[in-house]
Formats: C-alpha cells, structure tokens, sequence
C-alpha cells in the first residue's frame, strides 16, 4: 500500500461521504473476522471515512490471538502483543445497514503500519488464492447458509421464539414480522435472497443466498449474520448461529457451496465425470475430500462444533460424497434436469457458523486447488446414509467419520502440507495457538457446559 493508493482511498471515500450523508449515515463500522471465528470491528464518525480509507483503523495484532471468549491465547513464538495493525476498509463494498439506522458496514482488512499486508489476515489470504485461481483462468462462485435459532430474550437459556414444528407454515406464521423485516433489510442491502424457510430443530431457521465470487460470499456471510442479529433485537429476540444450541437437538450449519467456472463454463457440469463433473471438477472434489478431515480445524473450528457433527442430523458426519446425500460430508447438487450447467455445485455440509468465512473459503480453494493440480481421483459416490453400513462396509469403500473432536482436526490440520503452505506459519501458527487455548479450556467441561459457552458468542 504506497502513497498513491492511499490518496485514491481517500478521494474515493470523499466522493462517498456526500452520498452517504443524504442516505442518512452518521457512523461507518469496519470489520475483520478472528481466528476463533469472531467479527471485531472499529468505526468512525461518517467526517471520519477518508482518513479512515487512506490510513486505516488501528488494532492491535493480539487478535490473531483471541479465543471465543475474548481470552488471549500465548503468542507461538513467545512475542508480546507489541505493534499495531490499520484496518483499512474496502471501498468496492459498502452497505448502508437497513436494520441498525444510521450505520454503514464496511468489510475491512488489516495492513502493517508499513503498508505490507498482515500475513494473518483471512480476507487478504482469500483475495491472494482467488487471484492464483483467476491466474489459471478459473474463478469460483460460493455462497455460504445460514442456519439460527431464534430465543426469547433476557435469559442465556435456549427459550425456542418460534414453536411451529419443522419447517411448518405454523412456524413461519409465529415469525412472518420479523421474517418480512429481515427479507427487507436483506434486499435493501444489495443480498441476493433466494430462499427462507423454517429449519428441522426448536426455533430454527435458515437463509439461502445466491453465489457470489468468495470474497463477497464471505463478507454476505458476516453481513446477513449482522443483519439476522439486528432484526432479532429489534423482536425481542436473540440469535444463536451456534453449531449446538440445545444438546439433544438437531444443530446449526455453516453449509458452503461452491463451483468453479472457466470461460462462463461451470466445471461441475457437462463433463465426462461422475454426475457431468468435469475432469477439474472432478479433480478439485477430490482434493477437498481428501483434506476435508484436516480443513475440519477450520471449517468446524470449536470444541462445539463436534456437538453437531453426528450421524443422520444431516450434518456430513462422513468423509464421502454422493449425488444429494445430505448425510456425506460432500452432496453433489446438479439441480433438476436443464438447470446444471448454471446450478450444479458442490455442497461442504461438515462445516458450521462458528468458522471464520475467508479462511474457509481460502481453504477449500488451496486444497481444491492441489487436488487439481494432482489429478485427485475421486472414489466411489455413496448413495446411503452412511450410518447404515457395516463397519466392513464403511471400510471397504474407504468411508470414515470426519473428526469426532477438534483435537483429531487440529492434529491433521497441523500435519496438512498443503493448507500449511496456503495459510503460511505465522497464521497457521495463531490458528493452533487459539485452537489448542479452546481444547484446554474446554478440558474438563460437560458436553451442556460447551454448548452453553458457545450459545451466544457468535
Ligand atoms: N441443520 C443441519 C446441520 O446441522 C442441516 C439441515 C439441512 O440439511 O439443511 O447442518
Ligand atoms: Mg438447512
């Protein structure tokens, strides 16, 4: 970031204050997203956005640190949390916030004083794997779920705000106000809806958004979260984006979905592989079921998030994949007949909310990516519940449990070349930081204890 860049911020932010201002902004928040999957911000007055743009932010680098519970974890290497890092917002997104009035959401990402790119921030990691896909001619689309519960206020208990059963006009009905609001506030911040509707467990609901390039479908992610959050308050209700909100219940995904294009082409569609993959398609499937239980430590990055990970929840407790099996931990979706070559992708239905967005996507592209340039061959699709094999039959056709506990996936994580290359030491080093921080805390807890630590944090 040299001198001429931070002048075009600043000139590009003047001519947006005016704007702003006549659209009834008085703030602008700017935000980065941690290690342990939580969404820090810094904001300013809006008089403030052009310094803002040129020069950032100030935050300290002991985010990279932070844990779910705003604990520190120790530094890998010994340093002391000397130093400072600018947030500096990106202008090509700016979102007047329709649910918290007077407010504008800006996606941050975070710079040494010199100007360098901070070697731990997710978002700058992302942008850098986009353009290294861009750079072989192919671009991903992603698009990230949402699934909440809604919960009366005033208690940290789990107090279900909607009772309709599972997925019931009923449920909608106890809702339709506060759902109407959120379908408003969505749209009228640029959020391509495509679907809402109520979920299988006490209180739930879920979101769909059209796919967008990764790092806008990361930042949609933290925004419709942001706005969920916002309409619930304005209800009298408070969200929880937790993987397991109540122990005895189905849980909350993160579900990701994602394609890869080349000349307006979708590669997972049309080609001679398996359910009209093609051999990049295929390939890049492969590679992300190959790493998938070691991207776990990213995707499912919470000693909560093994809660959810059990067999027939529909959570993708499995390490396999198969044509819309919502127990493998890959569902191929090809959409009805006609529609695949716009609508087929491939669903992660393992990962959760929990998990920082940018490092998700970043990851699923790097071992995607090596799964391409490895000519990763794909095994055999199941077209079952994995649940019902035999243990014989799970281990002829080569099919485990994805990590039963975030102490498996920090281990495979932390023996995975190629997500180590991809991340590089000094972020891979403060992710096993805050993993290994979270696991000790955790170290004597009940199951009901993690849960309910995690129920409100996110
Ligand atoms: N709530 C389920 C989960 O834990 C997913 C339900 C669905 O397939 O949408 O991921
Ligand atoms: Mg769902």
């Amino acid at each position: 970031m040299d001198v001429t860049a931070r002048e075009d911020r600043k000139a590009r932010a003047e001519q947006l204050v005016d704007a702003l201002a006549a659209d009834g902004v008085v703030a602008v928040a700017t935000t980065f997203t941690d290690n342990a999957g939580i969404t820090r911000v810094k904001s300013v007055p809006l008089a403030r956005l052009p310094q803002l743009a040129a020069w950032g932010a100030g935050t300290t680098p002991s985010f990279d640190l932070f844990t779910f519970n705003d604990s520190i974890a120790a530094a890998p290497d010994g340093s002391t949390p000397v130093g400072d890092l600018r947030i500096m917002p990106d202008l090509d997104r700016v979102v007047r916030l329709a649910a918290q009035p007077g407010w504008a959401w800006i996606p941050g990402e975070r710079y040494e004083q010199s100007g360098e790119p901070h070697a731990g921030c997710g978002r700058l990691l992302l942008r850098r794997l986009v353009d290294d896909l861009a750079a072989q001619g192919i671009t991903m689309s992603a698009a990230v779920e949402v699934e909440w519960v809604v919960s009366v206020a005033g208690t940290d208990d789990f107090v279900p705000a909607a009772l309709g059963p599972a997925y019931s006009l009923a449920r909608l009905g106890d809702v339709s106000d506060y759902a109407r609001e959120l379908l408003e506030a969505l749209t009228a911040q640029g959020v391509e809806v495509e679907q809402f509707h109520p979920e299988y467990a006490a209180g739930q609901l879920e979101v769909s958004v059209a796919a967008e390039d990764p790092l806008a479908a990361a930042d949609t992610s933290i925004l419709v979260r942001d706005t969920i959050r916002a309409v619930g308050r304005r209800h009298g209700m408070r969200t929880s984006f937790s993987p397991k909100v109540d122990i005895s219940g189905v849980g909350n995904g993160g579900h990701v979905h994602v394609s890869l294009w080349r000349d307006g082409h979708n590669l997972m569609a049309g080609g001679d592989a398996e359910f009209g993959l093609t051999a990049e398609g295929a390939s890049f499937t492969a590679g992300l079921l190959e790493h998938l239980p070691a991207l776990m430590a990213i995707g499912a990055p919470s000693v909560a998030s093994y809660l959810r990970l059990v067999p027939s929840h529909w959570a993708g407790a499995y390490s396999c994949w198969g044509l819309e099996n919502r127990e493998a931990a890959l569902r191929m979706v090809t959409g009805s007949a006609g529609s695949d070559a716009w609508a087929a992708n491939v669903e992660v239905k393992c990962f959760d909310l929990l998990a920082n967005p940018y490092l998700v996507l970043a990851g699923i592209i790097a071992v995607g990516s090596a799964g391409m340039a490895a000519g990763t061959e794909l095994p055999a699709p199941v077209e079952v519940d994995p649940a019902v094999l035999s243990e014989e039959e799970l281990q002829s056709r080569g099919i485990d449990r994805l990590p039963q506990s975030l102490q498996t996936s920090t281990v495979l994580f932390e023996a995975d070349d190629v997500l180590a290359e991809a991340f590089g030491s000094d972020l891979r080093g403060s992710i096993l930081a805050v993993r290994h921080a979270e696991m000790e805390h955790f170290a004597t807890a009940t199951e009901e204890e993690v849960a309910a630590a995690l129920r409100w944090t996110h």
